[in-house]
């Protein structure tokens, strides 16, 4: 299975999709035009050279990118993600998604993300430090603790938190554990933050359940992609009753219509590097996975896995969108008319951010809290965040994810005028 549909990837940019998302809420919103070029562009983007000395002596040059779309409701925040797709357009999108994302479930944050153009699975763990720690030092002038605040995204994780953190703290000459998030526990991580986007997804669809008097025992759920999104959210919603039927990563997928054995599954994934390893259930397609007769479907991988093609194969009568930008505007108009309900990116997966918020509060403060305390807090900003957006959808008479940029575009655009100063 190839890493992303090479066709839809020439297509459809996911910058032009988030554009298109923003520029229709301005326009419900009638908001003044001189708004629309700055809420549909970055405010800055770093791009870096970073070497590598290989183990081998050799060196080789990858492209790095740290965009920092919106800083009108505080500090830019966003992921690191290490893929050999990450270009330029990607990371504008991405950092553009989390200037909503973070409006949607109100922290005190703007947008921003980061990447490098490198596929790292060859890579040794000295080779990804070496990376990290030079990528570290490019963008350095450009972060802090209340500058710009990175996190884990795709192929990066608390170890690669973890030498940022302290690659950025040699070069202040301070313990700056406030300028990343998604750090190991003992750098001042934060208890929930590895299960905290999966755990948010899940409070938000169980809300939507209820909302809706459907009970969760019993129902169907595919996963597309195993990493830090998928793999947790295959665990809490197998804990809350539902039955995952099936899963995949970047080899392909399986599928068992009568429920996978997550234990084991997960063993194949650790002891043999994919899912596919599984015995116990049938082989499945990336694309085929999206057209199981399943009740809810979950793209926990890359953007743009819901295309024209795809979206018509779709039986789920849920989509939880874990992953950013799952879904191309078209694919997500085909969904809407078919009466599939989306609840979109910037809702779903925002409980990474949000645990993200707690963990930089608990950095600042000195003052850790327990488990209980995140979760508490987690679940009662999701469950809010949710009733805010269904609460517009229905007055406005919008799909969800409609709502969601008309209260995140609102907050945004309240913020910005409130500044004034331009
Ligand atoms: P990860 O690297 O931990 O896992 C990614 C998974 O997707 C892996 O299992 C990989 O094999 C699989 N994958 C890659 N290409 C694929 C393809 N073409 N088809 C199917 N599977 C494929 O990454 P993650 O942190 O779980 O991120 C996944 C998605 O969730 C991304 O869109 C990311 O931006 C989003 N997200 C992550 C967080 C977070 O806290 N980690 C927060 C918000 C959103």
């Amino acid at each position: 299975m190839p890493q992303r549909n090479a066709s839809t990837r020439l297509k459809v940019n996911p910058f032009d999709s988030m554009v298109a998302s923003v520029t229709e809420a301005a326009k419900t919103l009638k908001l003044s035009p001189n708004l629309l070029p700055i809420l549909t562009s970055p405010e800055r983007m770093v791009e870096v050279r970073v070497p590598l000395r290989h183990d081998d002596g050799t060196v080789s040059v990858y492209e790095g990118y740290r965009v920092q779309y919106s800083s009108a409701r505080g500090p830019y925040k966003g992921g690191i993600r290490y893929h050999q797709n990450v270009d330029l357009d990607e990371v504008k999108a991405l950092a553009g998604w989390m200037a909503w994302k973070c409006a949607v479930v109100d922290v005190p944050y703007g947008g921003g993300k980061g990447g490098i153009a490198i596929d790292p699975k060859p890579l040794s763990v000295g080779e990804l430090e070496r990376l990290t720690r030079t990528f570290t030092r490019r963008i350095a002038p450009f972060v802090g603790p209340h500058v710009d605040i990175p996190a884990p995204d795709v192929n990066t994780n608390s170890q690669t938190m973890a030498w940022f953190m302290d690659e950025y703290s040699r070069t202040t000459g301070q313990h700056d554990f406030g300028v990343i998030t998604g750090k190991p526990l003992q750098l001042g991580g934060s208890l929930g933050r590895d299960t905290a986007t999966a755990q948010g997804g899940a409070y938000v669809l169980l809300r939507h359940l209820a909302k809706q008097d459907r009970k969760a025992q019993g129902l169907t759920v595919a996963i597309q992609g195993f990493g830090n999104a998928g793999r947790h959210a295959a665990t809490i919603l197998e804990q809350a009753g539902l039955t995952i039927v099936a899963v995949s990563d970047s080899q392909g997928g399986i599928y068992n219509p009568k429920g996978l054995n997550l234990a084991h599954v997960g063993l194949a994934k650790d002891e043999h590097g994919s899912v596919t390893k599984y015995c116990g259930a049938q082989a499945v397609s990336n694309e085929a996975l999206l057209g199981l007769e399943i009740d809810i479907l979950i793209p926990a991988a890359l953007e743009h896995q819901l295309t024209t093609t795809t979206a018509g194969t779709v039986k789920a009568s849920i989509i939880l969108e874990l992953a950013n930008g799952p879904t191309t505007p078209e694919a997500d108009r085909m969904l809407e008319q078919n009466g599939t309900i989306v609840i979109p990116d910037i809702l779903a997966n925002a409980g990474g951010v949000t645990v993200s918020y707690f963990e930089w509060t608990q950095n600042i403060s000195g003052h850790y809290w327990t488990a209980r305390e995140v979760q508490d807090r987690l679940k009662e900003r999701m469950e809010q965040s949710y009733e805010a957006i269904a609460q517009m959808a229905k007055e406005q008479t919008v799909s969800l994810r409609r709502a969601a940029y008309l209260v995140a575009v609102t907050r945004v655009a309240e913020a910005l005028a409130q500044r004034g100063g331009l």
